[in-house]
């Protein structure tokens, strides 16, 4: 009973610390080797602030579950095979920091973002810069990922991490769907999209997904079909072929947008010129002329139908859907408190983005109700956030300063969204 024990441990966030009891349940989640027994009364504030402030347990408490055994604080990694289950039982999180852009260099800007043993994401502004261990107490300045992508990080790499084992799950017959989530400007359209130089995660996807079906099969067993639609002021439009609003049904599958074109797509070829040309279709805000509208968001689905035979010989048909979503700027739409984003709601803001925030809030917060319903954004991305999928967000953020804010709430959001615990994807 007296041997001392070296535990690794993982804090919460000191701000998650702030209000009580439910974020040491979501604190003890992360605490590696004890996940199994501490529970939420069992672990005091104190306790959890204390050893997040790098003291030892007092030999007093919390008995029965640290013991008396001193926890020795270690940092420690968290990757995706650390945490608690993978795909599936929850979203895996990953930041994507973009290289600093001519603009903000000529602007004067400096760097503010570093990033540390592949998961560790630092915000230095106003701090000295390697002093790691200050910036872990400051609050909001230092968050862990299941991988954080620094600004000499391939768009190959990115998509082999994040993307990639989602592709196998849709020839399993299993959904899966990715979001980029940030400001304008930090990257996503570029993570998802990309250029014909530097293809992103949409067309690698593809590409990957017909390397597979290939190797898999030659009968043509196999149909692969997308759609490509944005939402934009609470309207549905098909990106493939632009026309009117679309309505948005429930049916057996799930929420569908009711004569959205379905593409039969036959190779990869095809599908960079078709995503490039859908992006162009979307909307470009007034006052922001050439620009891509920082408040639409776009979603390409790709499903794959195929069959196969059961156990007893007779021929199923199976579906697998990927969604790649490119979400709307994050600027000032999401709230960190939900007085904010009341105030907010009454303001011209993006409606969509309130919504994915009340609802990841709800998630975490382990509602019965979640509110999807609020947006169109949320009721396409119903199946994909607290259902049964395997789901990815990847973060994108500048390094630039002078973009600290923004910075710090996509990543505070991106913290959060690694809470959400989601159903075990069944095959469809
Ligand atoms: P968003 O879609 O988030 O508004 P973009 O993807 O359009 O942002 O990125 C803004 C600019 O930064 C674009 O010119 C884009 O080409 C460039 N950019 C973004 N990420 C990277 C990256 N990882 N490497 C090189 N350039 C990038
Ligand atoms: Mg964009």
């Amino acid at each position: 009973p007296n041997a001392k024990f070296t535990r690794t441990f993982v804090f919460p966030q000191p701000q998650q610390l702030d209000d009580g009891k439910e974020n040491i349940l979501m604190g003890s989640d992360r605490i590696f080797g004890f996940s199994t027994c501490v529970g939420k009364a069992n672990v005091s504030s104190t306790v959890a602030r204390k050893l997040s402030m790098g003291s030892s347990v007092p030999q007093t408490e919390p008995r029965g579950l640290l013991g008396t055994k001193h926890v020795q604080e270690t940092e420690r990694l968290e990757t995706v095979s650390e945490r608690d289950g993978t795909h599936g039982s929850q979203i895996l999180v990953f930041v994507r920091l973009r290289p600093m852009a001519k603009k903000e260099k000529d602007a004067g800007a400096r760097c503010c973002v570093k990033i540390v043993n592949r998961t560790d994401v630092y915000l230095t502004e106003f701090a000295n810069e390697n002093d790691y261990l200050r910036l872990k107490r400051l609050r909001g300045r230092h968050f862990s990922f299941d991988a954080s992508f620094p600004d000499s990080s391939s768009q190959l790499e990115v998509y082999s991490t994040t993307t990639a084992e989602l592709v196998e799950g849709v020839l399993q017959g299993r959904n899966g769907s990715v979001f980029c989530y940030g400001a304008t400007g930090a990257g996503k359209t570029y993570t998802m999209l990309g250029t014909i130089e530097n293809p992103g995660v949409m067309v690698l996807a593809i590409k990957d997904l017909f390397t597979k079906i290939r190797q898999r099969s030659c009968d043509g067993n196999h149909v692969v079909h997308l759609s490509y639609l944005e939402v934009y002021n609470e309207t549905v439009r098909d990106l493939l072929s632009p026309g009117r609003p679309l309505v948005l049904r429930e049916d057996k599958q799930g929420i569908v947008a009711a004569g959205l074109t379905q593409y039969r797509a036959y190779s990869t070829d095809e599908v960079m010129a078709l995503l490039q040309r859908g992006n162009q279709n979307r909307t470009t805000e007034p006052t922001r002329a050439n620009e891509t509208s920082s408040r639409s968001h776009a979603i390409l689905q790709v499903v794959v139908e195929y069959r196969v035979k059961d156990a007893s010989m007779n021929v199923i048909n199976k579906v697998g859907k990927l969604s790649l979503i490119d979400l709307a700027g994050s600027e000032r739409a999401l709230a960190t408190d939900q007085r904010t984003l009341r105030s907010l709601e009454g303001a011209n803001i993006n409606r969509s983005l309130l919504a994915l925030s009340s609802c990841i809030n709800a998630l975490v917060e382990g509602k019965r109700h979640i509110p999807y319903r609020n947006s169109k954004l949320t009721q396409l991305l119903k199946d994909s956030l607290g259902g049964s999928c395997n789901t990815v967000m990847i973060a994108n953020i500048s390094p630039s300063n002078l973009s600290f804010g923004e910075t710090q709430n996509t990543l505070h959001w991106a913290d959060r969204t690694k809470e959400i615990r989601t159903k075990a994807p069944e095959p469809n």
